[in-house]
This record gives structure tokens, C-alpha cells and sequence, in this order.
């Protein structure tokens, strides 16, 4: 059997959870086009932990990690945890400690804004690994490469974050507009890198200086997808799917890693 396919997704403002547009429609087509998980695990930008901790409890709750957007907190993403693959991380991630959380997080915005339209049911057991904010990007393809066994037991592995991502210098009145140039060249630059299969390159993207000082502010949003890269085949192809860059400061780059026989990806 094929490894699972992977996903990394560049999720945009938590409101994309109820919003109904190409973006969106487009992770619906990306995840039919995968093929049913026995479970997904979800490298999400927005937890953030001293140590590496994954979500274990056999419920985990819809977290609203943001201020504002009071019509958001109707949303619930109630998929079930699943415990054993919370400890199957932990195995896999060995000699690191993992903490199994059982109360503390849950499912924050960067994995249910992108859930509530890839799988839309609800209905697979969705666990979440949370970023250690003390890994360098080196110890994050080598966690990425630990997980990639996942991929063999049928676990969809998906990052959820942005290649750009700066809210200081968002223009909320140019949802479409052109972007800044230094995040296009970032933008750019770091998509050659991933369709190149050059993950030391994304790794190593503060070589890009000012471009990558002003994509990447602070890189919580970048590291998810270096988890994606280390997990990567050598007979992943690696197919791009919304790749615009909104208010002009915010990729939505999505990136499919997908090793299936071309016939059996678009069955
Ligand atoms: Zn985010």
C-alpha cells in the first residue's frame, strides 16, 4: 500500500471557517482527491509549547484562539481524539518527551478553519502535535521524518500554517491586491524550494535576510510546514493549490506531497 498522501495547508484569517470560496472549495477537492485517514494529525501554527505536547484526550474540544469574531464561536469541529495514535507520536518522536495533553488544548483555528471544509463530517479522529518553540528548523524536518511512518498506517499527516505571514503589514482593503514585493519574493523563492524537493533550503530561509525578516516576523507560522517536508518521499510528487497571497501579506499556499500512482490519485 501507498503511503498516505500529506498536506500542508495555508490556512488565511480564522473567518475563512465560513466563508464559501475558491480557497475553500479547493481544500474540499484536495482532501476528496486523498481518500479517506484512519486519522489525521495536525501540525497547527497556533500551539505553541515548551517541549513537544500532543492532544490525547478521546474528546478534544473547539478552541477560539483569537480576540474578536464573536460569529466564530458558533463553530464546532466535534471530530473524536484518538489516544493510541497520541501515543504512537510519542513513540515515534522517541528519545524526545512528548507530553500527552488531556485537558489542556484541543483543536485551535489553524487545524478547524481548514477541517470544517476538507472533512466536513467530522467523522475521522483528529489528533494535534504542537510546536516546541525551542526546535531549530533542523529538528523539525528530523521530527517531520520520524512521523513519516504515520503515512504508512493510513494517518493523513497535514501542517497547517503560512509561507507568509505578517499581520503588522496586512491591508485589509486589499484582500486580492498585489502583494508587498519582499513577500512575493519570499513567497516565490520558498515554493521553488518545496517543488524542488530543497527542504534544506526551507529550512535554512533566513539565508533570504529582509524578505524573510518581513515574511516571517515571528516563524510560528512557517514551522508547520517543515514537519510536512521532513515526512516527504522521494516518490512524492508534489502538486500546488491555492497559492495567492492575501492582503498582501498572507500566503495561501497549499501544497499536496502525494505518492500514489497517478491513476490511483484521481480515482
Ligand atoms: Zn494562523
Amino acid at each position: 500500500m501507498a503511503a498516505f498522501p500529506m498536506v500542508f495547508f495555508g490556512h488565511g484569517s480564522p473567518t475563512v471557517a465560513i466563508e464559501d470560496s475558491e480557497t475553500t472549495r479547493s481544500w474540499a477537492r484536495i482532501a476528496a482527491g486523498l481518500g479517506r485517514p484512519q486519522a489525521i494529525l495536525a501540525i497547527s501554527a497556533h500551539w505553541l509549547t515548551r517541549g513537544t505536547a500532543v492532544t490525547a484526550m478521546p474528546a478534544p474540544r473547539t478552541i477560539y484562539d483569537f480576540g474578536g469574531f464573536p460569529e466564530l464561536r458558533q463553530v464546532q469541529y466535534p471530530a473524536p481524539g484518538d489516544p493510541p495514535l497520541a501515543r504512537r507520536v510519542a513513540e515515534l518522536l522517541a528519545p524526545a518527551q512528548v507530553m500527552l495533553d488531556d485537558g489542556q488544548w484541543g483543536f485551535d483555528h489553524g487545524t478547524w478553519s481548514v477541517l470544517v471544509h476538507a472533512f466536513r463530517g467530522a467523522d475521522i479522529p483528529v489528533v494535534q502535535l504542537s510546536l516546541d518553540v525551542g526546535l531549530t528548523p533542523a529538528q523539525r524536518l528530523e521530527f517531520g521524518r520520524r512521523l513519516s511512518a504515520l503515512r504508512d498506517e493510513g494517518v493523513l499527516i497535514m501542517g497547517t500554517g503560512n509561507i507568509v505571514h505578517n499581520l503588522q503589514l496586512m491591508d485589509w482593503r486589499e484582500r486580492y491586491g498585489a502583494p508587498h514585493p519582499w513577500a512575493g519574493r519570499f513567497h516565490d523563492h520558498i515554493r521553488a524550494a518545496i517543488e524542488q524537493d530543497r527542504p534544506d533550503d526551507v529550512a535554512g530561509y533566513q539565508a533570504l535576510g529582509q524578505d524573510a525578516a518581513l515574511s516571517q516576523p515571528t516563524p510560528d507560522h512557517y514551522w508547520p510546514l517543515l514537519y510536512v517536508l521532513g515526512a516527504r518521499r522521494s516518490s512524492d510528487r508534489i502538486e500546488i493549490g491555492p497559492h495567492h497571497i492575501e492582503y498582501r501579506s498572507i500566503s495561501m499556499l497549499t501544497a499536496v506531497f502525494d505518492s500514489r500512482p497517478a491513476a490511483a490519485a484521481a480515482a
